[in-house]
């Protein structure tokens, strides 16, 4: 079994297709190593086990609207697009999306998962309450306001499996996108603040090369279908006829140049579309947006040696937020991300001169995707890692839930009680 990228191959020798809680309880009790499985959409070995994999994604959603609450659970491996579906229905919204809609909400809060906005904290910030299988079978719930909340979201799926959901939502609203094109790269390094927080969401794309970045796609919140926009942002024009080709060859993606209800054009991807040939590796690094500019600098200073590897980056922002793992922990954070080709090795071979030029900035590499960064580097930005710590040893003392790969990214003593 492969991630959806193709670049990592699971070890694991068996998988649980759970469709209800009391499988997941007796996969877990049943003994040995387990790690929980969602959409595949990571880019490393995070989730893999020599134990056994467990997937909850087969489990029905089993929506529940609390309106007085202002929150909707459903089955934690349930996919965003069916989520957004069924809020659209009921008229209601979550705060953002990721690019696609295809990866599992379970998936996506353990890891950080993010899409864009200045004033947008990530997916996980949208979490109310969990239910979790705990090593032993036990099932718990934990919400926020509970004491290690905000260690058990973003926790990489060492607590255990997450079976049930609860997350916070509003009334529904409109997004358009409109894209501007060849913002020169002097008017970005001027004010990225201006460009990033131009509308609701903003993606800036671009290839590193030339005098100006190639795409910025503004998703404004509207509120109304013909509420008028403008044709110029900071220098870059607006091009009504622009497609969405520069992030993929095929009819894929959300509509631009028109305002839609915020499930069908804040993804970069339609649910019902495959998102893109999955033949792609991908890194994304975490640093403080005060920083975005002097970072960006960098960055480009290495261009001649990335670029010949690269598809196409993304620029987003995350609001800072305080669950202890996520790459937004205490800092309003800019994203910048790399869609390389599917080349194992040259990808290796050129994260270094990226990192190395970030390292004054201390980034913090997606939890998710590829980098080379040593541990220590990456810890040293997580001032609640010691409590994460003692929050995983306490929670799972035998180290059901863990791996080499989890152990390694948080530095996790491999003895167990
Ligand atoms: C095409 C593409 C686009 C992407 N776009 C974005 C983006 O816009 N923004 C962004 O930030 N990232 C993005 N990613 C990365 C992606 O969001 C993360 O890899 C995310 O973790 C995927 O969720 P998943 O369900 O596929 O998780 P998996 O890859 O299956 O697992 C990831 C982690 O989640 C844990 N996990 C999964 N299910 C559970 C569960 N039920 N209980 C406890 N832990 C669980 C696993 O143990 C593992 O540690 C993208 C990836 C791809 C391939």
């Amino acid at each position: 079994m492969q991630n959806w990228g193709g670049n990592v191959t699971f070890t694991a020798p068996a998988l649980i297709d759970a469709t209800s809680v009391a499988q997941v309880r007796r996969a877990v009790a049943s003994g040995g190593r387990v790690r929980a499985i969602g959409t595949r959409h990571s880019f490393n070995e995070l989730a893999d086990t020599d134990g056994t994999l467990v997937s909850v994604l087969d489990m029905p959603p089993d929506f529940h609207l609390d309106e007085h609450a202002g929150t909707v659970s459903f089955a934690a491996g349930t996919r965003y697009g069916a989520v957004a579906a069924y809020l659209v229905q009921h008229g209601l919204a979550l705060h953002n999306t990721g690019s696609l809609p295809h990866i599992s909400v379970a998936g996506a809060i353990a890891t950080g998962t993010h899409g864009s906005g200045v004033d947008l904290g990530n997916l996980a910030t949208a979490v109310r309450a969990l239910e979790l299988v705990g090593p032993g079978g036990d099932l718990r719930r934990i919400a926020a306001g509970d004491g290690d909340f905000a260690g058990s979201v973003v926790a990489l799926g060492s607590l255990g499996v997450v079976t049930r959901v609860t997350l916070a939502v509003q009334p529904s609203y409109l997004i358009r996108q409109d894209v501007y094109e060849h913002l020169p790269w002097p008017v970005l390094l001027a004010d990225v603040d201006a460009v990033v927080g131009a509308a609701y969401s903003v993606s800036v794309f671009l290839d590193w090369r030339g005098d100006t970045v190639r795409q910025v796609w503004l998703k404004r919140r509207v509120s109304s279908e013909d509420e008028p926009v403008a044709d110029d942002l900071l220098g870059a024009a607006r091009n009504p006829s622009a497609t969405a080709s520069i992030i993929s060859p095929i009819d894929n993606t959300t509509p631009l140049g028109v305002a839609r209800p915020w499930a069908f054009t804040l993804p970069h991807f339609r649910l019902d579309a495959t998102p893109s040939a999955g033949d792609e590796i991908q890194s994304e690094y975490f640093v403080p947006r005060e920083h975005a500019a002097d970072a960006l600098r960098a960055v480009r200073e290495q261009a001649p040696v990335f670029a010949p590897h690269l598809l196409i980056s993304e620029l987003r922002t995350v609001a800072a937020d305080d669950l202890w793992l996520s790459p937004a922990n205490g800092r309003d954070s800019l994203a910048i991300h790399f869609t390389w080709r599917n080349d194992t090795p040259a990808v290796l071979d050129v994260l270094p001169a990226i990192e190395a030029a970030l390292a004054p900035f201390a980034p913090r590499p997606h939890w998710a995707k590829v980098h080379t960064m040593a541990p220590q580097a990456v810890l040293e930005t997580y001032p609640d890692l010691p409590r994460m710590r003692d929050l995983i040893t306490r929670a799972d003392p035998q180290g059901v839930f863990r791996n080499e790969h989890l152990d390694r990214a948080l530095g996790l003593q491999r003895e167990f009680a």
